[in-house]
């Protein structure tokens, strides 16, 4: 089951775009504004792939382009049949993802049906503060398993980004109170490469945590400054 905008004048660069939102994200941003994606706590907002991909090939001569985005598109099974089932259509593919799962994103870049044509990375804090994304249920899980680093998967996945050859940006979201501040731009800016690394302000609404909710919307000004402490290393954002 997916969701699917079927037109987005801002998703895809510089062309009209279908977006198929896949349901289920391995992080908890508490600022994310996609609650009933992740949580799929809305089942009736979903449609299955099927009819999502029928209406994508009949609208298919409008198009410029297809997203897939999420949630997190990495943790879906079929990602890569997924992808090549769209090229089917002839329609290039632009791929958002926030780098958690690099080994899914070698995998699909590395074969031709499946390789995006455009890849969007969100760089959400400096690598070293990922752990307090993490599902967690309580304070003792707060770290996260052992096991997974998510700082060393975003290295990773901005490096074959980096490495790719497909078009590419960045994105992040200039969060309030300076929750996302010159550290975190300064500690990620060795991610980033000669693509573009947009900043958006945030808006409260609809967060996953609704503490967030009560939090002021971030403005035009502060968001820019933001953006500014990136440019002297990354003219391009
Ligand atoms: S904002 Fe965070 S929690 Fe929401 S979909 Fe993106 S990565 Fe997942």
């Amino acid at each position: 089951m997916v969701r699917l905008r079927k037109t987005s004048l801002v998703d895809y660069p510089g062309g009209i775009a279908s977006v198929l939102f896949l349901p289920g994200c391995n992080l908890r941003c508490p600022w994310c504004q996609n609650r009933e994606l992740v949580l799929q706590s809305v089942p009736e907002a979903f449609i299955p792939l099927e009819e999502a991909l029928a209406l994508i090939r009949k609208r298919r001569n409008l198009l410029d382009g297809v997203v897939v985005s999420g949630g997190e598109p990495s943790i879906y099974p079929a990602l890569g049949d997924l992808i090549a089932e769209l090229h089917g259509t002839g329609l290039p593919v632009k791929l958002d993802t926030n780098g958690m799962n690099p080994r899914v994103l070698k995998k699909i870049c590395g074969e031709k049906n499946s390789r995006p044509d455009y890849i969007a990375l969100d760089l959400k804090l400096a690598p070293g503060r990922y752990r307090e994304l993490l599902p967690s249920a309580g304070p003792e899980e707060k770290t996260g398993p052992a096991s997974f680093d998510p700082a060393a998967a975003l290295t990773e996945s901005a490096a074959l980004v980096r490495a790719s050859g497909i078009p590419h940006e960045y994105r992040s979201l200039a969060l309030p109170g300076g929750y996302f501040g010159a550290g975190d731009v300064e500690a990620l800016s060795p991610l980033a490469d000669g693509g573009p690394w947009y900043f958006r302000p945030f808006s409260p609404g609809n967060c996953l945590d609704p503490a967030w909710n009560s939090l002021p919307p971030t403005g035009e000004k502060e968001t820019a400054a933001l953006a500014e402490t990136a440019k002297p290393r990354l003219p391009q954002t």
